[in-house]
């Protein structure tokens, strides 16, 4: 399925592809059966192409070193890498352009560089269990005492925890009114793994749950300025609204490919599976949705490169995520029926982003939160500001 992308997101899209058909799709079942583990060595070589090939840099200004690449090239790259399950394409950390916006120079030196050389980990640490979706309402702590502040409360779902080396941690800071990230190091006395649970699917990345108990860390590991929020971690999100979308049209095109190909080769009533209208009905449904969601997908990428209205793209990532996710999940579910038995077999790409694109629907807010977002953005600024 072609669409109209720059020549240089084209070319970006075929590194990708091969990245994802070389290096990683060959591994999926084995670490579908070993946890989300994969032999270290392949782990260290796919993280090393990974780099060489340079994701790690692909949103870092090119002042730091960076290949500061428009949004639709990034596009490009994720929706390839959404091709693979298991999440092996989790390889490589990203520096990611909001963080040089938001760092201090000796942040960006300590934790967001040696990122992009593939020498540090990061995890994000926001979600509690009392608020939930309603991250203004966050009730970790930040005080000031001298030249340190003294972090509490408890993260849950802290994603990579188990192999990041330090988190985003938001909290709010009672005394002065206003709230911000801070950059926690693993290690850090007072911070307790309090549960690991097991989730639907098999990732070598971890979600435990965290107690900060009066984690003391120094003044200079805020970050931000005073009163900047929450706008640090409303940058993040929009970042990966837009690539779950990228992802989920990665991850719906190769279902759809593998589906078709399976209901081609599959003989029922003396006759190709692919023949009859009830197969080719979900196909049609399934490609239809693709298309539609690349359009917007790309097109979202696009706003951004074009330095659209903040509010506006904060609303499109939103209308991207929403709807891109739920297609996916709606063709992983037509993939599955196709495949009949077959399709729920862990062996099978098709039962596995059943499983897997599920959570896309949750995290980084959930369906219903985005469409609170955008039902605000319509109402405030009508149709045309959307
Ligand atoms: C596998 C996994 C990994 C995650 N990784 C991370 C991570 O790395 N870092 C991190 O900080 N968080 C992470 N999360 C947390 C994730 O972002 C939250 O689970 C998500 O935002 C929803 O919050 P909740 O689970 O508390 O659900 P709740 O807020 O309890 O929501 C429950 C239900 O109520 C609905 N609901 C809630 N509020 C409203 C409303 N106002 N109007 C209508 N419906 C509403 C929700 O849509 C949902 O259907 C992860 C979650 C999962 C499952």
């Amino acid at each position: 399925m072609n669409i109209e992308i720059s020549r240089a997101a084209r070319s970006w899209q075929t590194k990708a592809r091969e990245f994802a058909d070389d290096y990683l799709q060959p591994h999926e079942v084995e670490a579908e059966l070993n946890d989300g583990e994969l032999p270290e060595d392949i782990s260290a070589r796919n993280k090393k192409r990974a780099l060489e090939l340079g994701f790690a840099s692909i949103d870092v200004p090119k002042a730091y070193g960076g290949l500061e690449l428009p949004m639709e090239e990034q596009v490009a790259i994720w929706e390839q890498l959404g091709r693979v399950t298991n999440a092996l394409s989790w390889c490589f950390s990203e520096a990611q352009s909001w963080m040089f916006d938001a760092c201090s120079e000796e942040q960006i030196e300590t934790y967001v560089l040696p990122m992009m050389r593939g020498e540090r980990k990061d995890c994000y640490a926001i979600t509690e269990s009392g608020p939930g979706s309603d991250v203004s309402s966050l009730e970790a702590t930040a005080e000031l005492d001298g030249n340190d502040y003294v972090l509490n409360g408890e993260k849950w779902y802290v994603t990579s925890g188990n192999l990041a080396d330090f988190f985003w941690f938001q909290a709010r800071m009672p005394e002065e009114n206003d709230e911000a990230l801070f950059l926690v190091d693993q290690g850090t006395p007072g911070i307790e793994i309090t549960a690991c649970p097991l989730f639907s699917h098999t990732y070598a990345a971890h979600h435990p749950t965290y107690r900060f108990d009066n984690v003391r860390i120094p003044r200079g590991q805020r970050v931000g300025r005073a009163g900047d929020g929450m706008a640090y971690t409303r940058s993040w999100f929009r970042h990966e609204r837009l690539m779950i979308g990228a992802r989920s049209c990665g991850a719906a095109a190769r279902l759809i490919e593998d589906a078709t190909e399976f209901a081609n080769n599959r003989i029922v009533d003396n006759a190709p599976l692919s023949e009859k209208q009830s197969i080719q009905i979900m196909l049609a449904d399934s490609v239809t949705e693709l298309w539609a969601s690349r359009l917007m997908t790309y097109e979202a990428a696009r706003a951004n490169d074009r330095g659209d209205d903040l509010k506006t793209q904060h609303a499109r990532c939103s209308m991207v995520k929403l709807y891109v996710s739920e297609m996916a999940n709606r063709v992983a579910d037509h993939a599955v029926q196709i495949f009949g038995g077959r399709g729920y077999m862990r062996e099978n790409v098709a039962e596995r982003f059943y499983r897997e694109l599920r959570v896309d629907r949750i995290w980084e807010g959930t369906s219903e939160i985005q469409r609170l977002i955008i039902a605000r953005s319509l109402l405030k600024r009508g149709l045309d500001g959307m």
